[in-house]
């Protein structure tokens, strides 16, 4: 066997896929700038380690099961009350997930609540975090499937081990009792353990009428607000407002 076939050979049973792919550029830019040993070896290493980061990355964002892909450059602060750039910016640095704080977005629709959780949940992706978002009747549904069905249960697994969860829309459909203690229990279990962004167009003191459940939902809330920022986001609604620039 020829030496490069052989190396082919190797890299493959060790599964050292970033270096095979890149085998070519790597010896050829060695032997251009006649590189030491080590040199190349530290190239070789440093191509596997890049490659297998961003296949993580890549392998993240599509687990992660945004919605649509939003980012903060592409928002509008001028538009909508209750939020600044600078905070926004701030917390780009994800030390929040780091810490397991939390953050709430309330507001009425079209305000940007569901555009700035994604925009957050994909800059987490893009710096090695584990997110998972969900809609909170999809949330629901998979926790009242999960012992009957693998792919809900192989979900919710996901999430439970992610560093930051993202629950939208909670607010727009009522929950039944059985539903909000199953909620409860997937809150309680992440408390302190995982960071959450919740949205929501309904405010906290409509949450116990919306739950049927006034004791359980204080004990929600409670942990949910404990370590949490919480943006009371206002305005115009984005949708509206660009559908009469178009009318
Ligand atoms: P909400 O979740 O509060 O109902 P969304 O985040 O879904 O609102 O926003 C509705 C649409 O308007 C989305 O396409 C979003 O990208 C856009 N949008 C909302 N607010 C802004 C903003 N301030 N700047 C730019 N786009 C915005
Ligand atoms: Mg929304």
């Amino acid at each position: 066997m020829k030496a490069y076939e052989q190396t082919l050979t190797l890299l493959k049973t060790l599964s050292l896929r970033g270096v095979a792919k890149s085998l070519d550029e790597v010896i050829n830019d060695a032997e251009i700038r006649k590189v030491s040993y080590i040199t190349l070896l530290n190239t070789i290493f440093d191509t596997e380690v890049s490659y297998r980061i961003k296949r993580r990355v890549e392998r993240n964002m599509a687990g992660a099961h945004f919605p649509v892909l939003k980012k903060i450059d592409n928002f509008d602060f001028g538009r909508v009350k209750g939020i600044g750039k600078s905070e926004v910016v701030n917390l780009l640095d994800c030390r929040w997930v780091d810490n397991r704080e939390n953050l709430l977005f309330f507001g009425p629709p079209g305000v940007g609540k569901t555009h700035l959780s994604i925009a957050l949940g994909v800059t987490a992706v893009e710096r090695g975090y584990k997110v998972c978002f969900e809609r909170i009747a999809n949330l629901i549904k998979l926790l009242k499937t999960a012992d009957i069905q693998k792919t809900a249960e192989y979900r919710i697994r996901r999430i439970m081990k992610s560093d930051l969860i993202i629950i939208d829309e909670i607010g727009y459909t009522p929950i039944e009792k059985r539903e909000a203690n199953l909620f409860f229990n997937l809150i309680s279990e992440s408390y302190e353990k995982v960071s959450l962004i919740v949205t929501s167009n309904k405010s906290f003191e409509s949450w116990a009428e919306m739950m049927g459940d006034s004791i359980m939902t204080t004990a929600l809330l409670d942990r949910l607000l404990h370590h949490a920022r919480v943006f009371n986001l206002d305005g115009e609604s984005y949708r509206i407002k660009n559908h009469n620039k178009e009318v």
